[in-house]
């Protein structure tokens, strides 16, 4: 942190990225005949030629190479190629939606316990007990936090999630006899919330939202009629701002016998304050790897269980683990159930994570988890806004939505401000999103970052602004300290990039 804040000050070019990463080597290269790291203790039976126990042509004729390195080389070396990335354990990872929070360590031993790693996914019920008992205690704990009275673990991300609710729409609609194809969505929804109702075969219709940022009441009253199935609501919406008429909502829909299907992927800003369920909602999706301390900056695994009030319960994915005095069941005999969405009751290993994330912190832990993130979110929305104003007046949830359009007038995009903040040794913000904020930079501290902390960031964004009226050009070309540059951003998934620019003699390349 104090090195940023010197950068900051300083506003120059250079960052403690830089001297952070330093030239790196391959392993091969720190090898140093000689050096080791472990010594095997003297032997104390008869040593044996491997030629007489291995097959002449199986034998090497020569050694392998290894790296000949000792043990503070290896620590170094990893930690050096850790460096390489921005990780939530090196500093902020402000990016918006996705809830880059800092998970507890403890959670992790959890998870890689013995009794649950070692478990055979195909192994029989009667061996099962345990871990059964502990997702239908999860199952039960979701539950209770959102407000409904099923929740499934099958799905393994939020948009699944989402597919799932999409499902259980049609299930429910086709019980009742009723043929209706429209889904409405806010047009401050999250991206992945049209593409879930387009999958599951039903049409997506957008409404506009307010000058405020919440739905526009009068536009959805009149988008309304017997071919609504229902609605698909972010909630906070993805402006990080709370639609405080989702009952109005949710009873307009109700009118027509549509569902109401919110997408709580950010219970962040929910959980142990207010409950979807209580809301007029039907079902909601929750990302256990955003909300609930599973790591998932590469991209998974994650899981999104559904929760649904008793109406749906019967529709929910098979097998449904039910509780039989001190035993625990997988039922598959459903009929009216939409098959299976995930095989071995979903990704087990988050789900446990979450589990002992919601043990330890109890009902009292996540409200004040979730306070904390409102409060991060406020106090740096306001310190940010001095710089690049905040998108929507008021206060917002757990995330805020702040604009970059000024910098145009110096030919700086919202992009160009983002990839500087590398270089202040920040991960950057989700840019251009949502879609109906100009130059958006959304940004979400999370409830585990300090007051200190938050003050560095906000101290970068006043230095980059600076910037962006002086030195326009240096923000264009970030980033500049980190071990690449600005690269192609799709070919960059396919085309990896492993040479560090700073090494020695190595091109980037
Ligand atoms: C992250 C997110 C999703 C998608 O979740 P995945 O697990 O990435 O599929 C959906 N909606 C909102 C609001 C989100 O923030």
């Amino acid at each position: 942190m104090h090195a940023q804040s010197t950068a900051a000050e300083r506003g120059a070019s250079s960052c403690s990225a830089c001297s952070a990463t330093g030239p790196v080597r391959l392993i091969f290269e720190r090898s140093v005949s000689g050096h080791r790291g472990y010594r095997f203790p003297a032997l104390d039976v008869p040593a044996a030629d491997p030629a007489a126990l291995i097959p002449g042509p199986l034998l090497r004729r020569r050694p392998p190479r290894l790296p000949e390195v000792t043990e503070p080389e290896v620590a170094r070396h990893y930690v050096a190629l850790s460096l390489f990335n921005h990780h939530v354990d090196r500093s902020l990872y402000p990016l918006g939606s996705c809830t880059m929070k800092y998970n507890p360590k403890v959670n992790e031993e959890l998870a890689r316990h013995p009794g649950f790693a070692g478990l055979h996914p195909e192994a029989p019920e009667a061996l099962l007990q345990g871990l059964l008992e502990l997702l239908w205690s999860t199952e039960r704990a979701l539950a209770e936090i959102v407000g409904m009275d099923a929740v499934s673990l099958q799905p393994a991300a939020g948009a699944q999630g989402e597919l799932l609710g999409m499902k259980l729409l049609r299930a429910y609609l086709r019980s009742r006899g009723a043929d209706k194809r429209t889904v409405l969505i806010p047009d401050s929804a999250h991206g992945t919330n049209p593409a879930s109702v387009v999958f599951a075969g039903f049409e997506p219709r957008q409404i506009p939202s307010r000058a405020d940022g919440r739905v526009d009441l009068q536009a959805l009253a009149a988008a309304i009629d017997n071919s609504t199935a229902g609605i698909m609501i972010t909630n906070p919406n993805t402006l990080g701002i709370f639609e405080t008429e989702i009952d109005e909502i949710a009873a307009r829909i109700h009118a027509v016998d549509g569902l109401v299907y919110m997408d709580g992927a950010n219970l962040n800003a929910l959980m142990g304050l207010s409950r979807p369920g209580d809301m007029g909602v039907d079902m909601v999706h929750m990302n256990l790897h955003k909300t609930f301390s599973t790591p998932h900056g590469g991209g998974g695994p994650g899981a999104g269980p559904v929760g649904v009030k008793a109406k749906l319960a019967p529709f929910l994915p098979v097998p449904v683990i039910e509780r039989d005095g001190d035993r625990f069941r997988l039922v598959e005999e459903r009929p009216e159930s939409v098959g299976r969405l995930h095989p071995f009751g979903g990704n087990v290993g988050v789900i446990l994570r979450a589990y002992a994330y919601i043990r330890r912190m109890g009902g009292e832990g996540l409200a004040a988890a979730s306070r904390a993130a409102l409060v991060n979110a406020n106090y740096l929305m306001r310190r940010v806004a001095e710089d690049f104003p905040a998108a929507k007046p008021g206060p917002c949830m757990h995330e805020f939505v702040s604009s970059a359009a000024w910098t145009r007038k110096h030919e700086v995009r919202n992009i160009d401000v983002a990839k500087r903040l590398l270089d202040y040794g920040f991960h950057s913000p989700t840019v251009s999103f949502p879609l109906i904020v100009p130059d958006a930079l959304m940004i979400e501290p999370t409830e585990t970052e300090t007051r200190a902390g938050l003050d560095a960031f906000a101290a970068a964004m006043r230095a980059i602004a600076a910037e962006v009226r002086e030195r326009p050009a240096v923000v264009r070309a970030a980033p500049s300290c980190t071990c690449v540059g600005r690269l192609d951003e799709a070919e960059a998934a396919r085309r990896l990039k492993v040479r560090c620019r700073f090494d020695e003699g190595a091109s980037e390349g």
